[in-house]
């Protein structure tokens, strides 16, 4: 049996969405911006594919941009709202983001923009407290994730977006808020305007569609400027000729993820929790990690004390079992989100994160819990540090 539990690093497309798909590659493959009827037909199915993400995000058309990918999306929005204010200021986000977000965090710390990570308690969580905080006169933007992609956790987006509402009534230059969604898209709903985010990020990827297409979700009204120059496609924010066989797939399986979305969450948590409860009955000295409050039904995070992770993953591949140690982007050092939830060295190294998608099955999870306590004990009984137990 081949069980793939990492399907939060990517998913399978599915066959309805490259059904959808296979016509623009080589019947309807004009260029969206041809004046003849070929560009017409593929420009007629672009909009078509926007109208849907609108819809499904509950934003307006002229909001949805098409992108490369996620990291795409987080990009134009970090530094395309920067870039529209004449001056630096100060920039907040939090410790656990994905790199698509730290990094252009630490890039602009060196640009000269003072930032401030927000640290998250032991479930993942920022305190809304220290957010209020952390707000300064000179604040232009505040970017934290809907979802973390190791642990799942949740943030209060909702509460964060009501916040900055609030403040920005008060001030000259408003504070811009960005929400990188990537994760959440097609788990659990998204609504922008409930949200209050004037920019949100997803990726096709995720959630059963194709690889190297996302969406950024602009507020009218945002102020924005273009950080890549060229054609004046998406809204002048994103040139380039549009990848209309990608696009179609991403509005297709999004509306899939949503169409199905009660019906998934509830089976892929229940995999999720038989995983869990079969790990804990099973094998000592096990941490799940993450919350059990506010969390992705399809992330469990899990520390095996005494081993580690890159050598029980090398394990499992043997037994067909795919599952990773965290961001498949940051393979081969340490979580900073584990660091960041206070997590010891030890159960560091040995954290696991099994992610789940609608394609896994209860059999499958039988079998990895056929499997995984012998391959822990294995390990353990090799690590100078076990004493048994
Ligand atoms: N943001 C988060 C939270 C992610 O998990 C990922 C991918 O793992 C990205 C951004 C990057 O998305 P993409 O691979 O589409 O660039």
């Amino acid at each position: 049996m081949k069980v793939y539990l990492d399907n939060s690093a990517t998913t399978a497309v599915d066959e309805s969405v490259v059904d959808e798909m296979l016509p623009y590659f080589s019947k309807i493959y004009g260029n969206a911006s041809s004046f003849h009827s070929f560009g017409r037909d593929a420009k007629m199915a672009l909009e078509k594919a926007r109208i849907k993400v609108a819809e499904i995000l509950n934003a307006e058309t002229d909001e949805i941009i098409f992108t490369g990918c996620g990291t795409e999306s987080d990009n134009i929005a970090i530094f395309g709202t920067l870039n529209s204010f004449n001056k630096k200021g100060h920039i907040i986000t939090t410790k656990i983001e994905h790199h698509a977000v730290l990094y252009c965090f630490e890039h602009l710390q060196k640009l000269g923009y003072e930032t401030t990570y927000l640290n998250v308690d032991k479930t993942g969580r920022i305190s809304i407290d220290e957010f209020k905080k952390s707000i300064r006169d000179d604040t232009l933007l505040v970017s934290i994730m809907h979802a973390n992609n190791e642990v799942g956790t949740l943030q209060p987006i909702e509460e964060i977006g009501s916040i900055i509402k609030e403040i920005n009534k008060t001030r000259k230059d408003k504070i811009y808020f960005h929400t990188d969604a990537v994760q959440s898209a097609g788990k659990i709903k998204l609504d922008v305007k409930k949200l209050g985010v004037d920019y949100l990020a997803i990726s096709a990827h995720k959630f059963n569609g194709p690889k190297g297409v996302g969406v950024l979700y602009k507020k009218r009204g945002s102020n924005i400027s273009s950080i890549m120059f060229g054609g004046h496609h998406e809204n002048n924010l994103r040139p380039g000729t549009e990848n209309i066989p990608c696009i179609m797939g991403l509005a297709k399986a999004l509306e899939n993820s949503v169409n199905s979305l009660e019906k998934n969450y509830s089976n892929i948590l229940s995999l999720r929790n038989k995983l869990r409860d079969g790990i804990i009955k099973k094998i000592p000295n096990v941490l799940i990690n993450g919350s059990d409050e506010y969390f992705l039904p399809n992330i469990l995070n899990v520390s095996f004390n005494f081993i580690e992770g890159e050598s029980l993953l090398a394990r499992l591949d043997a037994k067909q079992i795919a599952a990773s140690t965290g961001s498949a982007c940051a393979t081969g050092s340490l979580s900073h989100v584990l660091a960041a939830l206070g997590i010891d060295a030890l159960a560091i190294q040995g954290a696991i994160r099994f992610s789940f998608g609608h394609n896994n099955t209860a059999e499958e999870i039988d079998y990895v819990l056929e499997v995984l306590p012998e391959t822990v004990e294995g390990l353990r009984k090799m690590s100078p540090l076990w004493k048994g137990g």
